[in-house]
């Protein structure tokens, strides 16, 4: 895939950013006559923040791409970002409040003219950091981004994410037993071309108790699902015609699954994005991995030129060729999250994203199958389907080789009246308890499951 464009973004997805961009163009033409610009000078147009626990993003939006350097400094923590070819305006000014107080990394920012050419930011901090500071060229509907992202030194472990209240969650102790024995080779989150901080050991527990004879740990251990809310933080998703975000409705259906998988009595759900903000698809596939889930569902909401095209479909992963060219498109558009979102694109990428497709097994592709085509028939009782079998294509976010994965695009956003059902609360729980049915269905007729040791 070509990482310049965007065959996807530019008409459906995008009309909140049309409207944006007009807006920026129109106090662009309003400013102009009264105030020149400097013929070298770069032009902030916007500044996003997205404070997350696992990481805070700041994004400069720019007309032009501009050199930055950054260094930190201790005692107090700071992270200082200097930016050449660009004079202070409203925009960058913009930034100081748009940090949150309850923003885990950043305490506050200064912004000065530091030198003629200079914009200095200083980020007060609230923890130490390991930043990662890279540009990304245009795309879609963003023009030249600098990037900011402000990793914790140590980063948290996947696993812990999934322990409950200790006092309240019968299998709090099974789970912690599961963090603590995690296989060392087991894999750990990171994105390719940039190193991200080691994962926190836990804390020493007092020895657990030697595991019942009468109760094998592996009976013991709960069913994990993950959960995986599509797109988030810089990338939208697709965009319905009443402006609803994919990233928004994705992430409540997600958290509403979340609540009824948690509820039953041995399984336990994981969200691989629990906020608005972005996350690789491989950073995806690799947290699914490293809590050793055993069923993955990538959770949207699809989009198509015509607002007539509607209803659910379900996919798993083709290593051959997709099933249809909509699938191979849907396909498509999906891997470009990465793209739109944002990834610090290491020179390896595509030849470790060959290797993770090779290690796919047919096994796991059979499985997804069957757990796809027990919730499709599931989700056709509460809405239209739009294919009434599982769907085939190469999906980048279903490649874990040892997960049965599946993609559900639970309706058309761009279709005016399934917009208006994904809002609906109600219709958000039809759906969850739809997946939850059809999840249960798949493990009571696959009990033992192909669990690596
Ligand atoms: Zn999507």
């Amino acid at each position: 895939m070509a990482d310049d464009s965007c065959p996807s973004s530019s008409g459906i997805s995008l009309n909140g950013f049309s409207r944006r961009r007009l807006i920026a163009t129109a106090s662009t033409l309003f400013i102009l006559p009264v105030v020149p610009r400097m013929a070298m000078a770069g032009t902030i147009l916007a500044v996003r923040t997205w404070p997350a626990d696992e990481y805070t993003r700041v994004t400069l939006e720019m007309d032009s791409e501009l050199k930055a350097e950054h260094f930190t400094l201790e005692g107090p923590d700071r992270l200082v970002v200097d930016i050449q070819g660009l004079t202070m305006n409203r925009a960058i000014n913009d930034l100081v409040s748009k940090i949150r107080p309850n923003d885990p990394y950043i305490a506050s920012v200064r912004v000065a003219q530091n030198r003629p050419d200079v914009i200095r930011l200083v980020m007060d901090l609230k923890q130490p950091i390991a930043p990662q500071v890279f540009t990304l060229k245009p795309i879609g509907e963003y023009k030249y981004r600098l990037v900011l992202d402000l990793y914790p030194k140590v980063a948290q472990d996947p696993l812990l994410a999934i322990m409950g209240n200790k006092d309240s969650d019968p299998l709090a102790q099974v789970l912690e037993d599961l963090a603590q024995n995690a296989p060392s080779e087991a894999p750990i989150p990171s994105v390719n071309g940039q190193k991200l901080p080691p994962i926190a050991k836990k804390p020493q527990a007092p020895a657990p108790p030697p595991p019942s004879v009468a109760q094998p740990r592996d009976e013991a251990r709960p069913i994990l699902v993950a959960l995986d809310p599509g797109h988030g933080g810089e990338d939208p998703g697709a965009i319905g015609r009443n402006g609803t975000r994919e990233k928004d409705i994705v992430l409540n259906i997600a958290r509403r699954l979340k609540k009824l998988i948690d509820s039953q009595p041995n399984m336990r759900a994981y969200l691989t994005r629990d906020n608005d903000y972005f996350v690789p698809l491989q950073v995806r596939v690799q947290k699914a991995r490293r809590v050793k889930a055993d069923l993955f569902i990538s959770i949207h909401a699809d989009a198509w030129i015509k607002p007539s095209a509607r209803g659910s479909s379900v996919f798993a992963l083709s290593q051959n060729g997709a099933t249809s060219s909509a699938a191979r498109w849907m396909a498509q558009r999906e891997n470009d999250a990465d793209l739109i979102g944002g990834i610090n694109l290491g020179s390896h990428n595509k030849q470790i994203a060959q290797v993770l497709l090779d290690l796919s097994t047919a096994a796991q592709i059979n499985d997804s199958v069957r757990v796809g085509d027990r919730i499709l028939s599931e989700i056709g009782k509460i809405n239209t389907l739009h294919k009434n079998r599982v769907e085939r294509a190469g999906f980048a976010v279903l490649k874990a080789p040892d997960i049965p994965s599946i993609l559900v695009e639970t309706a058309f956003i761009s279709n005016p009246e399934e917009e208006r059902l994904l809002r609906s609360p109600a219709h958000q729980d039809r759906i969850a308890k739809a997946m939850l049915s059809g999840i249960s269905d798949y493990f009571a007729t696959r009990p033992a499951l192909a669990r690596k040791a």
